[in-house]
Protein backbone atom coordinates (compact mmCIF):
# COMPACT_ATOMS: atom_id res chain seq x y z
CA UNK A 1 0.00 0.00 0.00
CA UNK A 2 1.22 3.43 -0.91
CA UNK A 3 1.40 6.17 1.45
CA UNK A 4 0.89 9.42 1.66
CA UNK A 5 3.71 11.83 1.42
CA UNK A 6 2.30 14.67 2.14
CA UNK A 7 1.30 13.51 5.52
CA UNK A 8 4.63 13.13 6.95
CA UNK A 9 6.17 15.40 9.04
CA UNK A 10 9.46 17.18 8.03
CA UNK A 11 11.50 14.68 10.18
CA UNK A 12 9.81 11.61 8.97
CA UNK A 13 10.00 12.94 5.75
CA UNK A 14 13.46 13.19 6.27
CA UNK A 15 14.20 9.82 8.14
CA UNK A 16 12.75 8.20 4.76
CA UNK A 17 14.88 10.05 2.40
CA UNK A 18 18.01 8.97 4.60
CA UNK A 19 16.61 5.58 4.76
CA UNK A 20 16.63 5.28 1.16
CA UNK A 21 20.71 6.54 0.44
CA UNK A 22 19.65 9.94 0.09
CA UNK A 23 21.17 13.27 1.19
CA UNK A 24 19.92 15.08 3.51
CA UNK A 25 19.06 18.47 1.71
CA UNK A 26 16.77 16.41 -0.66
CA UNK A 27 13.88 16.85 2.58
CA UNK A 28 14.37 20.25 2.01
CA UNK A 29 13.71 20.12 -1.97
CA UNK A 30 10.96 17.80 -1.55
CA UNK A 31 9.21 19.71 1.49
CA UNK A 32 9.01 22.49 -0.60
CA UNK A 33 7.41 21.07 -3.44
CA UNK A 34 4.95 19.20 -1.43
CA UNK A 35 3.84 22.07 1.51
CA UNK A 36 5.17 25.31 -0.26
CA UNK A 37 3.96 24.34 -3.93
CA UNK A 38 1.66 21.66 -2.88
CA UNK A 39 2.05 20.24 -6.00
CA UNK A 40 0.04 16.78 -6.64
CA UNK A 41 2.28 14.86 -8.57
CA UNK A 42 5.92 13.91 -8.46
CA UNK A 43 6.89 14.87 -12.25
CA UNK A 44 6.47 18.43 -11.12
CA UNK A 45 9.03 18.31 -9.02
CA UNK A 46 11.32 19.71 -11.77
CA UNK A 47 14.83 20.11 -9.88
CA UNK A 48 14.29 15.97 -8.76
CA UNK A 49 16.42 13.27 -11.06
CA UNK A 50 13.89 11.41 -12.69
CA UNK A 51 15.02 8.40 -10.86
CA UNK A 52 14.62 10.05 -7.70
CA UNK A 53 10.88 10.65 -8.60
CA UNK A 54 10.31 7.04 -9.82
CA UNK A 55 11.48 5.50 -6.67
CA UNK A 56 9.10 7.99 -4.21
CA UNK A 57 6.11 7.22 -6.60
CA UNK A 58 6.78 3.40 -6.30
CA UNK A 59 6.39 3.84 -2.78
CA UNK A 60 4.14 6.89 -1.91
CA UNK A 61 1.12 8.79 -3.19
CA UNK A 62 0.41 12.55 -2.63
CA UNK A 63 -3.16 12.98 -1.48
CA UNK A 64 -5.01 15.88 -2.71
CA UNK A 65 -8.11 17.59 -2.86
CA UNK A 66 -9.71 17.99 -6.30
CA UNK A 67 -12.49 20.73 -7.35
CA UNK A 68 -15.82 18.87 -7.11
CA UNK A 69 -18.14 22.11 -7.52
CA UNK A 70 -17.25 25.97 -6.33
CA UNK A 71 -19.70 28.07 -4.99
CA UNK A 72 -18.93 32.39 -5.02
CA UNK A 73 -21.25 34.57 -2.69
CA UNK A 74 -23.37 37.37 -4.86
CA UNK A 75 -23.15 39.22 -1.57
CA UNK A 76 -19.47 39.04 0.24
CA UNK A 77 -17.82 37.02 -2.16
CA UNK A 78 -17.07 34.17 0.12
CA UNK A 79 -16.47 30.88 -1.55
CA UNK A 80 -17.47 27.31 -0.96
CA UNK A 81 -16.02 24.41 -1.80
CA UNK A 82 -16.61 20.91 -2.20
CA UNK A 83 -13.68 18.91 -2.62
CA UNK A 84 -13.71 15.33 -3.67
CA UNK A 85 -10.45 13.10 -1.70
CA UNK A 86 -8.51 10.15 -3.21
CA UNK A 87 -11.61 7.59 -2.43
CA UNK A 88 -14.10 9.16 -3.70
CA UNK A 89 -15.20 10.59 -0.23
CA UNK A 90 -16.22 14.29 -0.29
CA UNK A 91 -15.64 17.73 2.27
CA UNK A 92 -15.96 20.98 2.12
CA UNK A 93 -14.13 24.20 2.99
CA UNK A 94 -15.01 28.31 2.74
CA UNK A 95 -12.69 30.88 1.97
CA UNK A 96 -14.00 34.47 2.81
CA UNK A 97 -12.05 38.20 2.70
CA UNK A 98 -11.83 39.81 5.93
CA UNK A 99 -9.86 43.36 6.06
CA UNK A 100 -6.95 41.42 7.45
CA UNK A 101 -6.69 39.30 4.28
CA UNK A 102 -8.09 35.55 3.49
CA UNK A 103 -9.24 32.62 6.22
CA UNK A 104 -9.98 29.58 5.14
CA UNK A 105 -12.18 27.34 7.27
CA UNK A 106 -11.15 23.50 6.73
CA UNK A 107 -12.36 20.68 7.50
CA UNK A 108 -10.73 17.59 9.49
CA UNK A 109 -13.03 14.59 9.36
CA UNK A 110 -15.13 13.39 6.62
CA UNK A 111 -18.67 13.59 8.49
CA UNK A 112 -18.77 13.56 12.49
CA UNK A 113 -19.49 11.84 15.29
CA UNK A 114 -20.55 14.07 17.91
CA UNK A 115 -24.33 14.16 16.78
CA UNK A 116 -24.88 17.53 17.94
CA UNK A 117 -29.09 18.34 16.93
CA UNK A 118 -28.45 22.04 15.25
CA UNK A 119 -25.12 20.55 13.23
CA UNK A 120 -25.23 19.43 8.80
CA UNK A 121 -21.92 17.83 9.58
CA UNK A 122 -22.87 14.90 11.41
CA UNK A 123 -26.25 14.08 9.43
CA UNK A 124 -24.59 12.40 6.88
CA UNK A 125 -22.80 9.91 9.00
CA UNK A 126 -18.86 9.40 9.98
CA UNK A 127 -16.40 7.92 7.67
CA UNK A 128 -13.04 9.00 8.35
CA UNK A 129 -10.72 10.72 9.83
CA UNK A 130 -8.42 13.36 6.87
CA UNK A 131 -4.60 12.91 6.67
CA UNK A 132 -2.76 15.88 7.95
CA UNK A 133 -1.76 16.30 4.31
CA UNK A 134 -5.36 16.38 3.40
CA UNK A 135 -6.64 19.10 5.58
CA UNK A 136 -3.66 21.21 4.25
CA UNK A 137 -4.69 20.26 0.79
CA UNK A 138 -7.87 22.37 1.09
CA UNK A 139 -5.31 25.10 1.17
CA UNK A 140 -3.61 24.57 -1.40
CA UNK A 141 -6.44 23.74 -3.78
CA UNK A 142 -7.89 27.18 -2.96
CA UNK A 143 -4.76 29.10 -3.01
CA UNK A 144 -4.34 28.04 -6.55
CA UNK A 145 -8.21 28.05 -7.94
CA UNK A 146 -8.44 31.89 -6.46
CA UNK A 147 -4.74 32.99 -6.78
CA UNK A 148 -4.30 33.95 -3.62
CA UNK A 149 -2.34 33.29 -0.34
CA UNK A 150 -4.60 32.48 2.92
CA UNK A 151 -2.96 34.08 6.13
CA UNK A 152 -5.74 32.69 8.47
CA UNK A 153 -7.14 29.26 9.20
CA UNK A 154 -9.70 27.94 11.24
CA UNK A 155 -10.63 24.35 11.62
CA UNK A 156 -14.29 24.86 12.07
CA UNK A 157 -15.42 22.88 8.44
CA UNK A 158 -16.58 19.26 8.72
CA UNK A 159 -15.84 17.06 11.40
CA UNK A 160 -14.89 17.26 15.11
CA UNK A 161 -10.72 18.84 14.97
CA UNK A 162 -9.87 16.94 18.63
CA UNK A 163 -11.26 13.66 17.35
CA UNK A 164 -8.56 13.44 14.95
CA UNK A 165 -5.56 15.31 17.24
CA UNK A 166 -2.47 13.62 15.95
CA UNK A 167 -3.01 14.67 12.33
CA UNK A 168 -4.35 17.84 13.09
CA UNK A 169 -1.40 18.78 15.33
CA UNK A 170 0.97 16.99 12.56
CA UNK A 171 -0.87 19.66 10.39
CA UNK A 172 -0.33 22.49 12.03
CA UNK A 173 3.34 21.72 12.31
CA UNK A 174 3.47 21.42 8.65
CA UNK A 175 1.04 24.22 7.66
CA UNK A 176 3.56 26.52 10.08
CA UNK A 177 6.90 24.93 8.59
CA UNK A 178 9.35 27.68 7.27
CA UNK A 179 9.76 25.50 3.87
CA UNK A 180 5.90 25.11 3.12
CA UNK A 181 3.12 27.55 4.21
CA UNK A 182 4.97 29.32 6.55
CA UNK A 183 1.54 30.49 8.60
CA UNK A 184 1.48 31.44 11.94
CA UNK A 185 0.10 29.70 14.50
CA UNK A 186 -1.23 32.12 15.84
CA UNK A 187 -3.25 32.85 12.85
CA UNK A 188 -4.82 28.99 13.07
CA UNK A 189 -7.82 28.73 15.55
CA UNK A 190 -9.25 25.16 16.48
CA UNK A 191 -12.84 24.73 17.39
CA UNK A 192 -13.87 21.79 19.71
CA UNK A 193 -17.34 20.62 21.10
CA UNK A 194 -15.54 19.71 24.24
CA UNK A 195 -13.22 17.05 24.03
CA UNK A 196 -11.77 17.50 27.50
CA UNK A 197 -8.67 15.39 27.73
CA UNK A 198 -7.82 16.33 24.34
CA UNK A 199 -7.55 20.26 25.69
CA UNK A 200 -5.02 18.98 28.22
CA UNK A 201 -3.08 17.16 25.75
CA UNK A 202 -3.60 20.60 23.09
CA UNK A 203 -2.80 22.59 26.54
CA UNK A 204 0.67 20.29 26.43
CA UNK A 205 1.60 20.99 23.33
CA UNK A 206 2.03 24.88 24.45
CA UNK A 207 1.39 25.66 20.49
CA UNK A 208 0.62 29.53 20.19
CA UNK A 209 -2.82 28.81 18.48
CA UNK A 210 -6.65 30.15 19.49
CA UNK A 211 -8.68 27.73 21.12
CA UNK A 212 -12.42 27.95 20.26
CA UNK A 213 -15.33 25.85 22.47
CA UNK A 214 -18.81 24.94 21.12
CA UNK A 215 -20.47 25.82 24.37
CA UNK A 216 -24.09 26.55 22.77
CA UNK A 217 -25.31 26.23 26.46
CA UNK A 218 -24.88 27.79 29.63
CA UNK A 219 -25.61 24.72 31.38
CA UNK A 220 -25.34 20.90 31.41
CA UNK A 221 -29.30 20.44 31.39
CA UNK A 222 -29.91 22.63 28.20
CA UNK A 223 -26.48 21.69 26.48
CA UNK A 224 -27.11 17.27 26.72
CA UNK A 225 -30.01 18.12 24.97
CA UNK A 226 -27.92 19.46 21.95
CA UNK A 227 -25.11 18.35 21.92
CA UNK A 228 -25.06 14.65 22.79
CA UNK A 229 -20.73 14.72 23.87
CA UNK A 230 -21.85 17.31 26.58
CA UNK A 231 -22.99 13.32 28.67
CA UNK A 232 -19.38 12.55 28.82
CA UNK A 233 -17.93 16.04 29.87
CA UNK A 234 -20.13 18.51 31.24
CA UNK A 235 -19.66 21.60 31.24
CA UNK A 236 -17.83 22.40 34.03
CA UNK A 237 -15.18 20.24 33.47
CA UNK A 238 -15.19 21.81 29.88
CA UNK A 239 -14.23 25.46 32.05
CA UNK A 240 -11.84 24.21 34.53
CA UNK A 241 -9.64 22.81 31.16
CA UNK A 242 -10.13 26.45 29.31
CA UNK A 243 -9.21 27.94 32.73
CA UNK A 244 -5.64 25.46 32.82
CA UNK A 245 -5.28 26.28 29.08
CA UNK A 246 -5.51 29.97 29.93
CA UNK A 247 -3.36 29.88 32.92
CA UNK A 248 -0.47 27.72 30.77
CA UNK A 249 -0.89 29.53 27.39
CA UNK A 250 -1.60 32.65 28.27
CA UNK A 251 -3.97 32.71 25.61
CA UNK A 252 -7.39 33.71 25.47
CA UNK A 253 -10.38 31.15 24.75
CA UNK A 254 -13.33 32.04 22.47
CA UNK A 255 -16.28 30.48 22.71
CA UNK A 256 -18.89 29.84 20.24
CA UNK A 257 -22.70 30.09 21.46
CA UNK A 258 -25.46 29.57 18.56
CA UNK A 259 -28.51 31.05 19.54
CA UNK A 260 -31.97 28.99 18.88
CA UNK A 261 -35.16 30.65 19.57
CA UNK A 262 -36.32 29.58 23.04
CA UNK A 263 -33.49 27.05 23.34
CA UNK A 264 -30.80 29.47 24.97
CA UNK A 265 -31.18 32.42 24.07
CA UNK A 266 -33.07 33.91 27.30
CA UNK A 267 -31.99 36.70 29.98
CA UNK A 268 -31.37 33.87 32.16
CA UNK A 269 -29.04 31.98 30.21
CA UNK A 270 -27.72 35.40 29.07
CA UNK A 271 -26.45 35.66 33.29
CA UNK A 272 -25.67 32.24 34.11
CA UNK A 273 -23.52 32.43 31.21
CA UNK A 274 -21.57 35.65 32.55
CA UNK A 275 -21.60 33.79 35.76
CA UNK A 276 -20.00 31.06 34.93
CA UNK A 277 -17.17 32.79 32.96
CA UNK A 278 -16.69 35.26 35.30
CA UNK A 279 -13.02 36.40 35.73
CA UNK A 280 -11.75 34.56 32.66
CA UNK A 281 -9.73 35.94 29.88
CA UNK A 282 -12.14 34.61 26.93
CA UNK A 283 -14.53 35.64 24.47
CA UNK A 284 -18.38 35.08 23.37
CA UNK A 285 -18.87 35.05 19.86
CA UNK A 286 -22.75 35.27 19.69
CA UNK A 287 -23.88 33.35 16.22
CA UNK A 288 -27.69 33.10 14.86
CA UNK A 289 -28.55 29.57 14.11
CA UNK A 290 -28.37 28.60 10.61
CA UNK A 291 -31.36 26.72 9.90
CA UNK A 292 -30.75 23.35 8.58
CA UNK A 293 -33.92 21.88 6.89
CA UNK A 294 -34.22 18.65 9.05
CA UNK A 295 -33.41 20.32 12.19
CA UNK A 296 -36.22 22.36 12.61
CA UNK A 297 -34.27 25.11 14.70
CA UNK A 298 -35.35 28.76 14.47
CA UNK A 299 -33.22 31.73 14.69
CA UNK A 300 -33.71 33.94 17.46
CA UNK A 301 -34.91 37.27 16.64
CA UNK A 302 -32.40 40.33 16.51
CA UNK A 303 -33.98 41.84 19.50
CA UNK A 304 -32.97 38.96 21.26
CA UNK A 305 -29.59 38.33 20.18
CA UNK A 306 -28.90 42.08 20.82
CA UNK A 307 -30.53 41.51 24.01
CA UNK A 308 -28.20 38.65 24.87
CA UNK A 309 -25.23 40.39 24.01
CA UNK A 310 -25.90 43.28 26.13
CA UNK A 311 -26.41 41.48 29.75
CA UNK A 312 -23.59 39.85 29.10
CA UNK A 313 -21.43 42.83 28.49
CA UNK A 314 -23.03 44.72 31.55
CA UNK A 315 -21.52 41.90 33.45
CA UNK A 316 -18.26 42.37 32.44
CA UNK A 317 -17.94 39.34 29.22
CA UNK A 318 -16.53 40.36 26.32
CA UNK A 319 -19.01 39.39 23.48
CA UNK A 320 -19.64 40.21 19.73
CA UNK A 321 -22.59 39.05 16.96
CA UNK A 322 -20.34 37.19 14.32
CA UNK A 323 -21.56 38.88 11.00
CA UNK A 324 -22.96 36.09 8.80
CA UNK A 325 -20.73 35.60 5.56
CA UNK A 326 -21.64 33.53 2.38
CA UNK A 327 -25.46 33.38 3.57
CA UNK A 328 -26.63 33.05 -0.40
CA UNK A 329 -24.25 30.11 -0.92
CA UNK A 330 -25.00 27.89 2.14
CA UNK A 331 -21.75 28.76 3.17
CA UNK A 332 -21.96 26.44 6.27
CA UNK A 333 -20.47 23.12 6.13
CA UNK A 334 -21.98 19.78 5.84
CA UNK A 335 -24.98 20.98 3.86
CA UNK A 336 -22.92 20.35 -0.12
CA UNK A 337 -21.29 17.43 1.51
CA UNK A 338 -24.96 15.60 2.08
CA UNK A 339 -26.69 17.01 -0.45
CA UNK A 340 -24.03 15.38 -2.67
CA UNK A 341 -24.49 11.74 -0.73
CA UNK A 342 -27.88 11.89 -1.45
CA UNK A 343 -27.54 12.34 -5.52
CA UNK A 344 -24.99 8.90 -5.58
N1 LIG B 1 -16.64 20.01 15.81
C1 LIG B 1 -16.02 21.29 16.05
C2 LIG B 1 -15.72 22.01 14.79
C3 LIG B 1 -16.94 22.44 14.02
S1 LIG B 1 -16.96 24.13 14.04
C4 LIG B 1 -16.87 22.09 17.00
O1 LIG B 1 -17.93 21.60 17.39
O2 LIG B 1 -16.46 23.16 17.43
C5 LIG B 1 -18.49 24.54 13.44
C6 LIG B 1 -19.20 25.50 14.36
O3 LIG B 1 -20.50 25.77 13.80
C7 LIG B 1 -19.42 24.90 15.73
O4 LIG B 1 -19.36 25.89 16.69
C8 LIG B 1 -20.83 24.37 15.58
O5 LIG B 1 -21.42 24.15 16.82
C9 LIG B 1 -21.47 25.48 14.78
N2 LIG B 1 -22.70 25.07 14.08
C10 LIG B 1 -23.06 23.86 13.66
N3 LIG B 1 -24.27 23.88 13.09
C11 LIG B 1 -24.69 25.15 13.14
C12 LIG B 1 -25.88 25.81 12.73
N4 LIG B 1 -26.87 25.16 12.13
N5 LIG B 1 -25.97 27.14 12.95
C13 LIG B 1 -24.95 27.83 13.53
N6 LIG B 1 -23.81 27.26 13.96
C14 LIG B 1 -23.68 25.93 13.77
Amino acid sequence: MKRDIKSLSYEELNNEIISIGLPKFRSKQIFEWLHKFGVSSFDEMSNISKDLRAKLSNSFFISSCEIEQRFVSEIDGTVKYLFRLYDGEYVESVIMKYKYGYTICVSSQVGCKMGCTFCASTLAGFQRNLEAGEIESQLHSAQSDLNIRISNIVLMGIGEPLDNYDNVVKFFHNVNHENGLNISMRNITVSTCGIVPRIYDLMDEELPVTLTISLHAPNDEIRSRTMPVNNKWGIEEIIKACRAYIEKTNRRVSFEYTLINHVNDSKECALELAGRLNGMLCHVNLIPVNDVEERGNVRSTDKNIHKFSDVLKMNGINATIRRTLGSDINASCGQLRRKRNEVE
